[in-house]
């Protein structure tokens, strides 16, 4: 078998809204699969629409406590870290920076899951849309959220809108939205944020992980060095998902190296050749 990465910097357990999965089912499944070191990335979406009965809150303090208990009960077999996902929106920047502050996070990540009060998850949100402007809008959110708030460590899936898209990525290209994703890319860079690989847009059916590759391409072309890893999993069966591929395929958009995080800093480890 090929080398894979040793890392899912991305996964959600049932402390997540949208996840029924035990903690410790996601850590066996990445023991299992070889994996050294993982990073719980719970959900907190502050302000998520009740309209679609998902509870995207956290009990923050009984996720320490389990994470606390399970990373040392497999200390001996793996390295288990405490992260979080920020569903971020410009108006949110003082509480998630509170939020941030209170809790001894290993790795934050920040994410767009709405545009403008919408998750374009939900099949409504395109009705009525022009899915290119749809597209552009989302981007455009994303400049916004990271005007409003620099503190996250990487930022997620960062075209997650073209997974939910009517056509998903069948009309989609960096090049079409070359000047805005251009203007994200070098911010994250201006701003030391790392760029993450999300491998379920192999999940999706999209045959390429969030961001694309051209996207990865462009970012290393920029100067753009910290790129994060993670699967994005909400069961065990996701863990890791396509990491068959993902080392080949990051060593093909010009990297060399990935990195982790671990109270809060980065460390950066050789993708397998
Ligand atoms: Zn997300
Ligand atoms: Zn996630």
């Amino acid at each position: 078998m090929d080398k894979i990465p040793t890392t899912d910097f991305h996964m959600h357990s049932s402390f997540s809204g949208d996840s029924q999965a035990p903690m410790e089912d996601m850590i066996l499944s990445a023991i299992q699969k070889g994996l050294t070191h993982i990073c719980f990335t719970e959900h907190i979406d502050k302000d998520f629409p009740t309209d679609h009965h998902v509870d995207f809150s956290v009990d923050t303090p009984a996720y320490l406590e389990a994470y606390t208990a399970l990373s040392q009960k497999y200390q001996d077999r793996i390295h288990i870290y405490f992260g979080i996902e920020l569903g971020l929106q410009p108006y949110l920047s003082g509480f998630y920076r509170d939020y941030i502050r209170q809790h001894p996070f290993d790795y934050c990540i920040g994410s767009s899951h709405l545009v403008d009060g919408m998750d374009p998850y939900y099949k409504d949100f395109f009705e009525g849309r022009d899915e290119a402007a749809a597209y552009e809008r989302y981007f455009v959110t994303i400049l916004e959220n990271l005007d409003a708030f620099s503190e996250m460590d990487s930022y997620g899936h960062l075209d997650y809108i073209v997974r939910y898209g009517p056509n998903q990525n069948r009309d989609y290209s960096y090049e079409r939205y070359a000047d805005i994703l251009d203007e994200i890319l070098k911010k994250l860079i201006d701003k030391g944020i790392a760029l993450e690989c999300n491998t379920s847009g192999f999940r999706y059916g999209l045959g390429h992980p969030n961001p694309c590759e051209e996207i990865l391409i462009r970012y290393r072309h920029l100067g753009g060095e910290l790129l994060t890893l993670g699967s994005d999993g909400h069961s065990p069966e996701h863990v890791a998902f396509a990491y068959d591929k993902i080392g080949g395929l990051l060593r093909s958009c010009g990297f060399t190296h990935y990195t982790i995080f671990e109270k809060r800093t980065p460390r950066s480890l050789p993708l397998p050749a």
